[in-house]
């Protein structure tokens, strides 16, 4: 038996092009970039350059929009609170859709506690976000507004462009999560109308331990990790060199192969949904078309999403039933629920992300264990005895 990793949102190898690169600045060019001498400077060098790389990556106006932060949930965290807290002159209020990123939505409900009004965007059936809603709720004291760019759960791309206009005409700045999308889909800030974004070294292939905000020009931001004043003074903390390096060189690749490995993966992804939804009381979740080249999520009926991916793991077929952030919880996924799903519903659920590693050749493979293993669980589900009988 092949191992066959179809969890790649959760957690991603490092591209060994990237680990050679990076190597060195744990080793020989482990220097503080924050020191003058020669090995700080060869440090300082590479977090500059790999600032560079990441700017190109979302088309940034300069290498200065890229702060380094040690992963995406400090990012979100830096973004939300960075605005909330420097803008208060401006208004109070904060909008995010019910289906971002808990990184995004806990820091809300935080500022809420603290005098803020907090207010939730629903989504359709398929995890677009009501524009007409935003719409209408968007006002002058809207100081920030979050969006991801596609979901890491149903893989749903949202329509950026549409959304930045609204919150341009009434509020003040668009956030925007790209962890799931940075890499699979082109990514244009200025031509998006983003003020702010977030990317994740992991989910580039990179080392795990880095993250980056883009911080559009002009954009007023508060730190909120205090201290040695690195990073503009806008994140204190002594750089993680390794990871930042190869961030910026993950960043590097995913820009050159990105057309090509899209091209490759949606095929494979359209097959494996095509013969997975052939099981009875199956169903795609997430936009049937609007979705990440990498990405195929699925809910079966009167099973439970835990059991599918101990099942899968038995023949050395790694999923995610939901998000891995938050499967610590035996609550039902917010984003499933806020698709209209019911408990029941939404606790059934498989998510497929793709990879470099994942061929057309695993296709059958996965699709017969996806069978057997539905099959398996309905038989022993008492939900499936009620409706059999
Ligand atoms: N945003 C999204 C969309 C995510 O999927 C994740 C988790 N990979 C995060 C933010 C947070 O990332 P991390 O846990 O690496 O900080």
């Amino acid at each position: 038996m092949t191992r066959i990793y179809l969890d790649h949102a959760s957690s991603m190898p490092i591209d060994l092009r990237v680990y050679e690169f990076a190597k060195p600045f744990l080793t020989s060019s482990h220097g503080n970039p924050s020191t003058l001498h020669s090995v700080g400077l060869e440090a300082r060098r590479a977090v500059e350059e790999s600032r560079s790389k990441i700017a190109q990556l979302i088309h940034a106006e300069n290498e200065n929009t890229i702060l380094f932060t040690s992963g995406a949930t400090e990012a979100n965290n830096l973004a939300v609170k960075g605005t909330a807290l420097r803008n208060i002159s401006q208004g109070k209020t904060v909008v995010a859709s019910a289906i971002e990123h808990m990184s995004v939505l806990n820091p809300m409900k935080d500022l809420q506690k603290n005098g803020y009004t907090f207010t939730t965007l629903p989504v359709d059936a398929s995890g677009i976000v009501d524009l007409k809603k935003l719409e209408s709720i968007l006002s002058k004291q809207t100081i920030l507004t979050s969006i991801m760019y596609a979901n890491n759960e149903i893989g749903t791309i949202e329509p950026i462009q549409e959304i930045s206009t609204l919150v341009h005409e009434t509020g003040l700045y668009l956030h925007v999560d790209a962890v799931a999308a940075a890499g699979r889909i082109p990514i244009d800030v200025q031509k998006d109308g983003i003020d702010l974004l977030t990317l994740s070294s992991n989910d580039l292939y990179g080392p795990p331990g880095a993250g980056a905000l883009y911080v559009k020009p002009g954009v007023k931001l508060q730190s909120i990790m205090l201290g040695g004043g690195q990073e503009r003074g806008l994140r204190s903390g002594t750089e993680n060199v390794f990871a930042i390096a190869g961030m910026g060189e993950a960043a590097r690749i995913a820009h050159h192969e990105m057309q090509q490995e899209s091209t490759r993966l949606i095929p494979i992804r359209d097959r494996l949904i095509k013969e997975i939804l052939t099981i009875d009381q199956s169903y795609l979740t997430g936009h049937p078309t609007h979705r990440l080249p990498h990405h195929a999520s699925f809910r079966f009926s009167y099973i439970e999403g835990e059991s599918i991916l101990l099942n899968m793991d038995m023949y050395d077929i790694q999923v995610s039933t939901g998000s891995a952030c938050s499967s610590k919880t035996l609550e039902p996924s917010h984003v499933l629920l806020a698709i209209g799903l019911k408990h029941e519903e939404a606790h059934g659920s498989m998510v497929l992300t793709l990879g470099r590693s994942t061929t057309m050749e695993d296709v059958p493979i996965v699709s017969k264990a996806t069978n057997e293993t539905v099959q398996r669980l309905r038989k022993l589900s008492p939900m499936s005895q009620e409706w059999r009988t």
